[in-house]
Parts: C-alpha cells; structure tokens; sequence
C-alpha cells in the first residue's frame, strides 16, 4: 500500500521535494505513525512546526470549536480570535502591532514591504536597501528568495529583485561598511537554521542593534524557525537583550496550522495604512484559534522551561557523541535547535535514521537537524542518543 500511494505521488504531486519514502497517517506527541503502522520517533516536527507535539489536545479542541462556528470572513471585519490572538503576541513580545499571514515567506515580505513603507515615509525615495547575511533563509518567494543568502535558491530564476546587500553572517564590521544613504533595515536570523544551525554571536547582535539605531535603520529578524519557544525563551531574541523593530513568525505558531505574522513597533506600523498592505486568509479565525491555543499551552504548560531543560540535556548528549566519534565535526545549537555537522555523508546518515525509526533531516548538505517538539521527554532523547549511538557506531566501522 505504502510503494503505491508513494508511486501515485510521484504521478500526481509536483517534484519540489526529495521526500522520505513513507506515507505519514497519524501523530501523537513525539511519535509518527506510517501506513503500515510503523512508529517513528519524530525529531523533524514537521521542520519544526509542531512545538507542542502532534495531535496536542487543546489545539485540536480549539479548531474544532472554531470549525464549528465561523471558519472565513476576511478581514473586511473584526473577529474576536485574531484580536485576541495579536494581543497575546502583543503582551508577550517587544511589539505592539501585529500583521496576520499565512507563511513564513509572507511574513518576510511584509516586513520588507513595511521596512521600505516606513523608510520612504520619513526619508522619502530611494532608501530602500536592506543589508542581509550570507548563509540566510528568508523563504521561496521571489522577493524572500533575493532576500536569502544561499545563491543556490536562486538558479535559474533570475532576475531576483534588487535591493538585497549581503554580507557575512557575524560580521559587524561587515554590515557597518555596507550601510550607505540607501539603506533602511538590517534583516537577519539569530539562528540560521536551513542554513545549518548557526547561532548569532551575542556581542555581534547587541552590536547590530547600537548601529541600527544610530543610523535610523530598521532591524528585522526573521524568528519564523526560532520563535514560539523553539530556542528556550519565548523568542530568540531575549537571549541577546535586545529587541529588534521588526519580527516575521510562522512555522510553529499555529502548530502545524497554517498561519505567519509580522509584528512590529507601534511607530514602525504605522507606516502600514489601509490599501497598502492586505492578506484574504490571513488570521481568519480558524488560523487564530490555533494561535491562540498554541501560545496559550505554550505559556500554561510550561513548554519553554521544559525545552530549555530538554534541550540542556540533549546538547550533553551529543557533546558525547562528539567525543566517540571523530566524523562528528561540530554540534551547534539553542534549545531544542542543533545542528550535528559530519565529515561523513550526512544524507545517507538521515536516511539510516529513518530505517532505525528516527525522523530527523539533512540541511545544507553536511548537517543532521535536531528540532523535536519542545515537548519531548528525556526518555524519548535516551531512545534518540541510543540510536544515533548504534548508527555512528556502525559507520566507525
Ligand atoms: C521556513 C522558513 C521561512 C519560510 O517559511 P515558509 O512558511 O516556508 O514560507 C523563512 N524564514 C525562515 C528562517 C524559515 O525557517
């Protein structure tokens, strides 16, 4: 059953992704199941989406309430779980306004969008330029695509759109001589995450910030992979005592229901008025729903400190693994975010994952990528180092 569904797929569905060869049917907390009901131990989180695991109880109640109720209205009216949601966003982060989208891509051109708004309101025309870093992800959009610091996104779809300055990823010096009378935001994540779990230096970031507001430019960072409790604080950013201008949030925010949001400071949008800016889906109430159970559970249950603990736990984890086993090169990481580089093929070692029941993925080509839903206990990361035990022991040969 599985090789005929995963055959049709490859009939039906276009080729964008190298996918793994099973047909996912059901989840519940850490663990997948397949179509022939093979369990997995999930440590990808649908590319860390799930942050409360799958199926969480008060996130299927809350949308299944809502479903019942209203699903679509537009934003052509008020709705009272997409106020309710931006408030919570709100109260919990630097900002004060909040943008509802569908993706993270989206929330990435809403802030590019808003950057150059506000620039050209205070400044007027041709401040426009955003300084981004090598390695960077922003997203498949043509716009997130020039955003992104990875040219090999960008083959064969040129032009991208002008605009984007890249310079290396933790480089102060770097970005201070990009800067020029163009230039209005600095955009960043503070862990490059597709680009291979790569953390931001703390003095680089406070650097950044001392800089950006002395020249009266905007700096937005991209939390789409990091916020929502990914890094062991409700947004990266606490880590770094800074607060950005602007911050684009997706992935994990509905966990698992499709929905992005670009929140900003009160003076920032404000250069967003009606007719600039709009969005048909989002935030409807079924996507602020999700919202709003998500950060709801992420809050009541004390998900973040259970991450941080987890994540303690796991990094000790593979810091032995690194000792055993020369091939592992680096372990990077924040939370429950690490990246285990290898001098060994890493995409044939994801695949042995996958046949010894792990779900975990292969990004840029040399890194394994640890996201497991922030939920996850230290009984199922036991079972997680015991496996990538087997596995590297094997490989050591
Ligand atoms: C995943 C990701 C995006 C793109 O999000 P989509 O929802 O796939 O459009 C953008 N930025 C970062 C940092 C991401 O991890």
């Amino acid at each position: 059953m599985q090789e005929e569904l995963v055959k049709k797929a490859t009939q039906y569905l276009a080729n964008t992704y190298t996918r793994f060869p099973i047909v996912v049917t059901k989840g519940e907390g850490c663990w997948l199941w397949d179509v022939n009901g093979r369990r997995y131990l999930d440590f990808l989180a649908g590319i860390a989406v799930c942050n409360l695991g799958h199926a969480h109880q008060n996130v299927v109640e809350a949308l299944t309430a809502q479903a019942k109720k209203l699903f679509h209205v537009s934003n052509l009216f008020y709705m009272e779980p997409q106020i309710k949601a931006a408030q919570m966003l709100v109260e919990h982060s630097f900002g004060d306004k909040v943008f509802f989208c569908n993706s993270g891509a989206e929330a990435n051109e809403a802030a590019i969008k808003l950057a150059r708004r506000y620039s050209w309101d205070r400044h007027g025309e041709g401040r426009h330029e955003i300084i981004a870093m090598d390695n960077s992800f922003h997203g498949r959009t043509i716009n997130t695509l020039a955003a992104t610091g990875q040219k090999k996104f960008g083959v064969g779809f040129e032009p991208l759109t002008g605009g984007f300055v890249h310079v290396p990823f933790n480089d102060l010096a770097a970005v201070e001589s990009a800067i020029t009378e163009r230039t209005c935001a600095v955009m960043l994540e503070l862990v490059q995450a597709e680009g291979g779990v790569y953390v931001a230096d703390k003095e680089y970031v406070t650097g950044l910030r001392e800089l950006t507001k002395e020249k009266d430019i905007l700096l937005i960072l991209d939390e789409v992979q990091t916020g929502i409790g990914r890094t062991g604080a409700f947004f990266a950013y606490e880590h770094f005592g800074i607060t950005p201008d602007v911050m684009s949030l997706a992935k994990a925010l509905g966990n698992g229901f499709p929905v992005g949001a670009m929140v900003a400071t009160d003076a920032v949008m404000s250069a967003f008025v009606p007719g600039t800016h709009a969005s048909t889906f989002g935030g409807n109430p079924l996507a602020s729903a999700a919202v709003l159970a998500t950060l709801n559970t992420l809050i009541d249950d004390s998900v973040i400190k259970n991450c941080a603990d987890s994540g303690k736990y796991l990094c000790k984890g593979l810091l032995a693994l690194k000792k055993r086993f020369p091939f592992i090169a680096d372990v990077r990481g924040l939370g429950l975010i690490w990246g285990v580089e290898l001098s060994i093929d890493a995409d044939a070692t994801a695949k042995e994952f996958l046949e010894e029941g792990v779900i975990l993925n292969c990004t840029k080509g040399t890194t394994l990528r640890l996201v497991p839903p922030l939920i996850v206990k230290k009984e199922e990361i036991d079972i997680f180092l015991d496996i990538a035990n087997r596995i590297f022991e094997r490989k050591k040969g």
